[in-house]
């Protein structure tokens, strides 16, 4: 069922955009190494951007005439592909534009999604310059299959939308000040972490969440299914039809478990009439009542992802799924010594640290969460990105955008 990529793209080609600072500052050379000579004998055509300044990728993919490229490709870390995200969300005709395919290579120090597409292979564990030829022939190749997308609501600035996680105490704060290590690249995330537990430290919060649906449909189905090949337009347009079926049926699934929905929708909307966040009240409001509320207590960290990693080396959630519609959320209340905090990141690395039986290590499937800040000042992150610092709250939306992968 899947066309070859090179007998149909003739008219449009690939936009692969690649941040030169990302990671140690290598993105262009691997460009002009293995990718251009992958991309070449694959017969792809493609338009090299490099971006000049941070938003760069977003306001150019704002602005675009998306109908010239068959896919927009991704040579750096996730940051640029959060950037691309919002700004396809940002723009007037949002709805079709969201579906363009999207490619990651990992060019940069956080390269947790291109980690992801690969683990979703089942092929063994790749890390630097394998797991870039593992998704660069993954890009060759061009299936594309869907990706959820987070809505994220913040109390005051605009809304986001992130495609990876959002994460409060531990891990945020390891992300934010591992900044200044980023000439050592994926290592960074090690240093900081070890830093991080030598001066560890909890945090004062309410979390509450709405659970995953029991019988919500696992993303095996729809991910194992043959993908659409992301140059056939025929296959295309009829995917992008069956996917708005899937939405709306998604939705209403949704609206008939919320009875109040209606009421927040309507909230929601009066700001922001784009993709409505049926399943959040207002953030100044109490959650809805079939959320489940936890006490108000010290964390450690709160961390919640869409994908299986968060880290080239760090398998967080492995058996997330890129379009399973769940935010898979992890948390580790205080009271944790460090060594058990050491033993959970440790197994991370395989991704066995949910058999540790370690008691203040919880995980959940949720499909909407809500996080209130008690301890200040403090970091919260999307997508590896610093935000707003306070209260939050995000919904995951099943399989709105595309991803390429194998
Ligand atoms: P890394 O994984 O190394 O952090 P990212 O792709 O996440 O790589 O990029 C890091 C940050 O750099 C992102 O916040 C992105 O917005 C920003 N950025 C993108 N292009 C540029 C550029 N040309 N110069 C500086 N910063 C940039
Ligand atoms: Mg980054």
């Amino acid at each position: 069922a899947c066309v070859e990529f090179s007998r149909v793209c003739v008219s449009r080609s690939v936009m692969v955009l690649v941040n030169p600072q990302s990671g140690r500052g290598q993105a262009m050379s691997l460009y002009t190494g293995p990718v251009l000579s992958m991309l070449t004998e694959a017969n792809i055509s493609h338009t090299l951007i490099t971006t000049e300044h941070r938003n760069h990728a977003r306001e150019l993919v704002r602005n675009a005439d998306l109908s010239q490229w068959s896919a927009i490709v991704i040579l750096s870390g996730d940051g640029l592909l959060f950037e691309v995200i919002n700004g396809l969300m940002e723009r007037e005709d949002w709805d079709e534009a969201i579906r363009i395919p999207l490619g990651i290579l990992p060019g940069g120090s956080g390269n947790a999604l291109a980690a992801s597409v690969h683990h979703y292979t089942q092929a063994g564990p790749a890390l630097g310059e394998d797991l870039l030829l593992s998704c660069c022939f993954l890009l060759c190749k061009g299936l594309v299959c869907p990706l959820d997308i987070v809505s994220v609501r913040l109390s005051s600035g605009p809304r986001l939308f992130s495609f990876l996680s959002l994460a409060w105490g531990f891990v945020a704060d390891v992300d934010i000040e591992s900044e200044k290590f980023r000439h050592v690249g994926a290592m960074r995330f090690l240093v900081g972490t070890l830093l991080r537990l030598a001066s560890l430290r909890t945090y004062q919060g309410r979390l509450a969440f709405l659970p995953a649906r029991e019988n919500s449909t696992s993303s095996s189905v729809s991910f194992l299914r043959p993908h659409t090949s992301f140059c056939d337009s025929v296959q295309r347009v009829s995917h992008m039809q069956q996917e708005t079926s899937n939405r709306h049926e998604c939705e209403g699934q949704n609206t008939h478990n919320n009875s109040n929905d209606k009421d927040f929708q309507l909230k929601n909307d009066s700001k922001d009439n784009r993709l409505p966040d049926n399943l959040l009240s207002p953030i100044e409001d109490p959650v809805p009542t079939n959320w489940t509320i936890e006490k108000e207590q010290e964390f450690v960290l709160v961390l919640a992802t869409c994908h299986s990693h968060l880290a080239e080396e760090l398998v967080v959630s492995p058996d997330a799924r890129p379009d399973d519609g769940h935010l898979h959320l992890l948390y580790v209340t205080a009271g944790i010594s460090r060594p058990a905090l050491l033993r959970l990141f440790l197994a991370m690395e395989k991704g066995t640290h949910l058999s540790c039986e370690c008691p203040h290590l919880i995980y959940r499937r949720v499909q909407a969460l809500r996080l209130e800040p008690i301890t200040k000042p403090g970091v919260i992150t999307v997508d590896g990105e610093q935000v707003e610092y306070g209260p939050i709250q995000a919904q995951v939306h099943k399989g709105y955008a595309r991803i390429i992968c194998g």
